[in-house]
């Protein structure tokens, strides 16, 4: 996840896939994580109502997360990793940036590399996910949708499941891969789509996530697999201003986890 997105703007409404790569129609305040956002109450009625949804092993061979900047996997899908190491299905996470644009830092990237394969590590600890590295530019996925699919291409078989941002989350990179990911050409693959940023910002009751929202619970192994993989990210959730604050991170603290499902 990126720091600076002063000028993400977004859509007014995202019901749905069919407008992917349209530009917004109405100006839109920028995602401001020094304001608490969409309140968690306001979410509760939603997803309670959500029809629930799991990992198939008879028919997800593989999972492959598609992550803009580390500490998407695990914030957006997390639970599913663990849960994918816990019944033997092998998990490869795509690493599309180092997230080195989050803040001024030198290294920064390496930081957050090593920070993901802490997290992995903590998510699945009797292995099974492996990392494929990109390093393409934090914030400049937005113009690299056809690096985006060659990759896609090049990773993904038939009998994946793929887990991708929310096509409309709001940040630039998180909205391209997403979009990319929806429109997929390869046969026979689940593509499910991670909100993290939508948390904050959508409306409910509108939102693509009551419309085609599934809940995805947890095992209790899994969510204290998640828990500790959060931990791993202190780049992102400590210090004086973290770029993760704590009432936001608390949104993915809850004992499911939500996708979209696309195809
Ligand atoms: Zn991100």
């Amino acid at each position: 996840m990126r720091g600076v997105i002063s000028s993400v703007r977004f859509a007014a409404r995202c019901l749905g896939v069919e407008g992917r790569g349209q530009e917004p129609t109405v100006p839109a305040p920028a995602i401001d994580l020094s304001h608490t956002g969409t309140p968690e109450h306001a979410w509760r009625d939603v997803v309670s109502s959500l029809p629930s949804w799991s990992l198939d092993p008879s028919r997800h061979l593989r999972v492959v997360v598609l992550a803009p900047h580390p500490d998407d996997e695990t914030l957006g899908a997390g639970g599913l990793i663990a849960g994918a190491a816990e019944i033997g299905i092998d998990v490869v996470i795509v690493s599309l940036t180092d997230g080195e644009a989050a803040f001024v830092e030198v290294g920064l990237g390496e930081r957050r590399h090593a920070e993901l394969r802490d997290a992995v590590r903590r998510l699945a600890p009797g292995g099974g996910v492996s990392i494929v590295r990109c390093e393409l530019p934090d914030g400049d996925l937005a113009d690299r949708k056809d690096t985006i699919a060659a990759i896609i291409n090049d990773h993904v078989r038939s009998g994946d499941l793929v887990l991708a941002p929310l096509h409309c989350d709001g940040h630039p990179d998180h909205d391209a891969v997403g979009q990319v990911a929806a429109a997929i050409d390869v046969p026979d693959v689940d593509v499910c789509l991670y909100p993290i940023w939508a948390w904050h910002w959508h409306e409910p009751t509108v939102s693509v996530i009551a419309v085609s929202g599934r809940r995805s619970p947890m095992t209790a192994t899994a969510a204290a697999a998640k828990a500790a993989a959060l931990l791993c990210y202190g780049s992102q959730t400590t210090g004086d201003a973290p770029i993760l604050p704590a009432h936001f991170t608390g949104r993915f603290e809850s004992p499911y986890e939500l996708v979209v499902r696309v195809r």
